[in-house]
C-alpha cells in the first residue's frame, strides 16, 4: 500500500506514511520517528508536554473517557481503585501466571478461570490489559498524529526481551486495538543498541551488555550482533526492582529519621506528597550533593525533610547490589568474560543515578556508555526499526532471534524440540512422526515454546488434531509436522500425513493471544455498550452522592435541632423522603433534581447554624 502525504510539519512530500517506534513501558511509554530530512531518530514531544508519557490510565468517576498519562498518574493514591498503573506487568497473563503479586496492586484483578488471560475491574465494567495497554498506545498515537500532523497508522513496539509469545501476542493485539498496524515487535535491548548504532553496519561484530533500570523492572541482556543479526545470549533481572523502590526507602527513611506523623502513612494525600518528594530527592541527587524541602502535615505544619548523595546512596546500596548480583549471572549464562564485552549500554530513568552508574561500570571493567537519554533511547532504536521496516534503509537488513525453543510433545509427555531457541527466525523446520497405536486415524498435536525436556514445565501455545489418517498399523503412517516462524515469532504449524496426504494447516495463536474475531468483538463492544456504560455509571454516582448528602443532613439535623423551627424540620423531613423515592427508581435526573432541592432548602438552615456557632466562639474568647 503506497501512500502519498504532504507532513505539513516538515513541509515536505512523504512518499510513505510515518511508521512510529513505540517503547510501551511498565512505568513510562514514548513514541518516536525518525525525521525525514535529519534520518535521525527524534522522540515526539507534543505540546511542549515533554516525551514521557506515564503508562497510567484513569478512569473518571463522571464516567468520562479515560485518561492517560501525567494527569492519570495524579490520581494513584487519591483514587486507585479507577486508577491502573503497571499494566504492563499483566499483559498475556492468566491469573495464575500472576500469583501473589496480584494483591500488591491497588486496583481489583479479577480471577474468573485461573486459566484465562485477567481482567480489571473498575467499577462494574471490566478491562483487559490489552484495553488498557491500547488506551496508552492511543494516546501516543494521538500525540505523534498531532505533532507529526499525518495520520499515523503503523508502527514498530518493543517489549522486554524475556517476553513469551503470549505476551508478545497481547502487545500486538494491543496495537491493532489501538488502530495501529504493528509491523513488528522489537525486544527492548535490540532496540538500545540500534539507537546506539550498534548492529546498522552490516559487518558489525559486536557483544554488548544492556542494563535496564526502569521505575518497577530490571533487564539485563547479553546480546551478540553479527551480520545484522541480534541474538540473546542471556537475560536476566527482578521484575519486581526499580526506581520506584529508590522512592520507598527514601520515604521511609524520612519517616523514620524526621518522626513524621503517622497521618504519612495512612493518609493517601500525605503519602502522595511524601511519595513525589522522595522521587524528587532522587532525581535532583542524580546531579546535586544534597536536597532539601519541607512536608506539610495534616495540620498545615511544615517539616523540613534532607537527604545527602552519600546518605541515599547508602539506602539504595543493597537494590543496586541486587542488580550486579544479576549481571554477574547474565554474564555467567552467556558463557562470556567481562572483557568480551564490547560496550555495556546504559537504558531507563533510574540510570540516571550515579551510584547505578559506578556500580555497572566496576562490575563491567568499563565506563558504561550513557551518552543517549536513557528515557528515550528504547524509543529511538524502534523508529530506527520502523525506518528500516519503511524501507528508508536499503543497505540493513535485521534479523530476530527466537528467545525460546518450540516444540511438539512425543510420547511421554517429552518435548520434542523443532526449532531451537536462539534460531534466526524467519525460519521453518520440521520433522516426521508416526502413531504408536494399530488403527490409530487421529494425531494430536500439541505446541510447546520452552527449554525443559517435560512439556508440563513448558509453556503450553496450542494444539490441534490431525484427522482422517487412514488405519494402518502402528508405526506406518508417516506424518511430517512443520513449523513456519515468521519474523514476528508468530508461529504457525502443519501436519501432512504422507501416504493419504491428508493435510492440516493451523496457525498457532498463543494459547491466550485473540484472535482476530475477538479482537474485532472487543472493539465492536466497546463501540455498542460505551453509552450504556456511561449512563450506568452515572446513575450509579448519583445513587452515591444522594446517599451521602441524606447521611450529611440527617447528621445536622440531629445535631442542630434546638436551631430548628418545627416547620424547617417538617420541610426537611418531606424532602428528605422525595430524594429517597428518588433513590429507589431508575433514573438518574429525578435523583439530581430531588437532591437540589434538598440542597436548596436546607442551605439557609445550615448558614444560619453555622453563624450561631461562629458567634458563640467568639464569645467565649477573649481578645487581647
Ligand atoms: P520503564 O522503562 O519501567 O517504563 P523508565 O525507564 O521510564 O521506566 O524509568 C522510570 C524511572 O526512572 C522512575 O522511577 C523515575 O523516577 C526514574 N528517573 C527518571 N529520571 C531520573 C533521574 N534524573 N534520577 C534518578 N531516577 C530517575
Ligand atoms: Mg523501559
Amino acid at each position: 500500500m503506497a501512500t502519498v502525504a504532504i507532513n505539513l510539519a516538515t513541509g515536505t512530500f512523504q512518499q510513505e506514511e510515518i511508521i512510529v517506534g513505540i517503547d510501551l513501558g511498565t512505568t513510562n511509554s514514548l513514541v518516536a520517528y525518525v525525521h525525514p530530512d535529519s534520518r535521525q531518530p527524534v522522540a515526539i514531544n507534543d505540546q511542549g508536554r515533554g516525551s514521557i508519557v506515564p503508562s497510567v490510565v484513569h478512569f473518571p468517576a463522571d464516567g468520562a473517557e479515560p485518561v492517560v498519562g501525567t494527569e492519570a498518574r495524579e490520581f494513584l493514591l487519591t483514587d486507585p481503585q479507577r486508577t491502573i498503573y503497571s499494566v504492563k506487568r499483566l499483559l498475556g497473563k492468566s491469573y495464575r501466571d500472576l500469583g501473589n503479586h496480584a494483591d500488591q496492586l491497588g486496583y481489583k484483578v479479577i480471577d474468573d478461570n485461573s486459566e484465562s488471560l485477567v481482567k480489571i475491574r473498575v467499577e462494574d465494567r471490566f478491562y483487559s490489559p490489552i484495553e488498557l495497554s491500547a488506551d496508552i498506545l492511543k494516546e501516543l498515537r494521538a500525540r505523534a498524529e498531532h505533532a507529526l500532523k499525518t495520520p499515523v497508522n503503523r508502527a514498530v513496539i518493543t517489549v522486554p526481551a524475556y517476553f513469551n509469545d503470549s505476551q508478545r501476542q497481547a502487545t500486538r493485539d494491543a496495537g491493532r486495538l489501538a488502530g495501529l498496524e504493528v509491523l513488528r515487535i522489537v525486544n527492548e535491548p535490540t532496540a538500545a543498541a540500534l539507537a546506539y548504532g550498534i548492529g546498522l553496519d552490516p559487518s558489525d561484530e559486536k557483544t554488548v551488555a544492556v542494563y535496564d533500570l526502569g521505575g518497577g523492572t530490571f533487564d539485563i541482556s547479553i546480546l551478540r550482533i553479527q551480520q545484522g543479526i541480534f541474538e540473546v545470549l542471556s537475560t536476566n533481572g527482578d521484575t519486581y526492582l526499580g526506581g520506584d523502590d529508590f522512592d520507598r526507602v527514601v520515604a521511609e527513611y524520612w519517616t523514620s529519621a524526621f518522626q513524621l506523623p503517622a497521618a504519612f502513612r495512612s493518609n493517601p494525600h500525605l503519602q502522595q506528597q511524601l511519595r513525589l518528594a522522595a522521587e524528587m530527592a532522587k532525581k535532583y541527587l542524580s546531579q546535586h550533593d544534597d536536597f532539601t524541602t519541607h512536608l506539610t502535615d495534616e495540620a498545615g505544619q511544615n517539616i523540613a525533610v534532607m537527604l545527602t548523595r552519600a546518605q541515599f546512596n547508602d539506602l539504595i546500596r543493597p537494590l543496586v547490589d541486587r542488580t550486579i548480583a544479576a549481571c554477574r549471572q547474565a554474564l555467567q549464562d552467556s558463557t562470556l568474560a567481562a572483557t568480551d564485552l564490547d560496550a555495556v549500554l546504559l537504558v531507563g530513568g533510574s540510570t540516571r543515578v550515579p551510584l547505578v552508574y559506578d556500580a555497572v561500570s566496576a562490575f563491567f571493567g568499563q565506563p558504561a556508555n550513557n551518552s543517549l537519554n536513557p528515557d528515550e533511547v528504547v524509543a529511538l532504536g524502534a523508529a530506527i526499526q520502523a525506518d528500516i521496516l519503511a524501507g528508508n534503509r536499503r543497505d540493513v537488513l535485521l534479523l530476530d532471534v527466537t528467545p525460546l525453543t518450540l516444540g511438539i510433545e512425543t510420547l511421554g509427555g517429552l518435548l520434542d524440540p523443532i526449532i531451537p531457541r536462539n534460531s534466526k527466525i524467519p525460519t521453518k523446520a520440521g520433522r516426521q512422526y508416526t502413531t504408536s497405536i494399530d488403527g490409530q486415524v487421529n494425531l494430536k498435536i500439541a505446541v510447546y515454546q520452552g527449554e525443559r525436556d517435560l512439556v508440563s514445565q513448558n509453556r503450553k501455545l496450542g494444539e490441534f488434531v490431525l484427522t482422517g489418517i487412514p488405519a494402518m498399523p502402528a508405526g506406518l503412517p508417516k506424518v511430517d509436522v512443520n513449523f513456519l516462524l515468521n519474523a514476528d515469532g508468530i508461529l504457525q504449524v502443519e501436519a501432512i500425513e504422507l501416504r493419504s496426504n491428508t493435510r492440516q494447516q493451523v496457525e498457532i495463536k498463543p494459547q491466550y493471544g485473540l484472535t482476530d474475531e475477538q479482537v474485532e468483538q472487543m472493539l465492536m463492544d466497546s463501540l455498542v455498550n460505551a453509552k450504556e456504560d456511561v449512563a450506568a455509571r452515572l446513575l450509579i454516582e448519583a445513587r452515591t452522592a444522594a446517599e451521602q448528602l441524606l447521611y450529611q443532613v440527617g447528621n445536622f439535623t440531629k445535631k442542630n435541632r434546638q436551631h430548628l423551627t418545627e416547620e424547617e424540620l417538617t420541610a426537611t423531613e418531606a424532602q428528605v423522603g422525595k430524594v429517597r423515592s428518588a433513590l429507589a427508581g431508575p433514573e438518574r435526573d429525578p435523583i439530581l433534581k430531588a437532591m437540589d432541592e434538598l440542597d436548596e432548602l436546607t442551605r439557609p438552615y445550615a448558614e444560619r447554624v453555622m453563624n450561631i456557632s461562629i458567634q458563640q466562639a467568639m464569645a467565649g474568647k477573649k481578645i487581647g
